[in-house]
Order: C-alpha cells, then sequence, then structure tokens
C-alpha cells in the first residue's frame, strides 16, 4: 500500500515540475514572440539584421537580466544576436566580479601612498 501511494505522489511531483517547466517554456516563448512582433529584427548591438530563415540566431536579451520582469510595453527586452547576448553577458558578470576589487584596488593606491608619503615626510620634517 505505501509502496503504491508513493509511486503515485512521485508521478504528482513529476506532473508538477513538468507542468512549471512548460509554463516557464510558454512563459519564454510568449515573450520571445511579442519583443519580435514590437522590435525590428535588427541586434541592437552590431545592427545585423534578421529574416525568418535565421530568426534563431536572434535572441531576446533581458535589459536587467531578469527573465520573469516581462513589462508589457517591452521596455525590458531588446533583440540582440546570439553572439552580442553572450557578450552582453559576460560584461555584465565581469562587471559584478571583478569591478569592486579593482575600484578597492584603485583606492587603496589612491589614497595609502600618498598620505603614508606624506605622514614620512611630515615625521622626517619636524623630528629632523
Ligand atoms: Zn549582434
Ligand atoms: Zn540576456
Amino acid at each position: 500500500m505505501a509502496k503504491t501511494r508513493s509511486m503515485i505522489d512521485n508521478g504528482k511531483l513529476d506532473r508538477v515540475v513538468a507542468d512549471a517547466r512548460r509554463a516557464a517554456e510558454r512563459r519564454e516563448l510568449d515573450y520571445r514572440e511579442r519583443a519580435l512582433k514590437m522590435y525590428p529584427w535588427v541586434c541592437g548591438r552590431c545592427a545585423r539584421e534578421f529574416t525568418r530563415a535565421n530568426l534563431s540566431e536572434l535572441t531576446v536579451h533581458h535589459r536587467n537580466h531578469d527573465h520573469d520582469f516581462n513589462p508589457p510595453d517591452g521596455s525590458n527586452w531588446e533583440l540582440l544576436c546570439v553572439y552580442c547576448h553572450d557578450n552582453e553577458h559576460s560584461r555584465y558578470i565581469d562587471n559584478i566580479s571583478t569591478d569592486p576589487a579593482r575600484a578597492e584596488d584603485a583606492r587603496a593606491t589612491a589614497t595609502t601612498n600618498p598620505f603614508a608619503d606624506l605622514k614620512a615626510l611630515l615625521k622626517a620634517r619636524s623630528g629632523g
């Protein structure tokens, strides 16, 4: 009995997961179709033009990188070719991962060194 019930529950879980996946796929198709209707089939970065023949290489980019944010006016969408889309995302990741460190480095060199020099200089003068 217990075995049968757990099998039924697993089936239910599978269905729920499958439903969620289908819903996500539908949503993706939906915003892609809407974006393609709304905007000319041109890459927003390299201005490459697309036709039905190569339309699969034209992708919908989310400006704020949130795929669940799909306002009906299309303001979060940008049509990009697959290459520019890749670039856009790697740049976004680059910015997140390296910029704070770089900024910190820049601050460290900009502030500590001159002040250290100045301190040493003042010390040398007053002491001497
Ligand atoms: Zn492009
Ligand atoms: Zn994107």
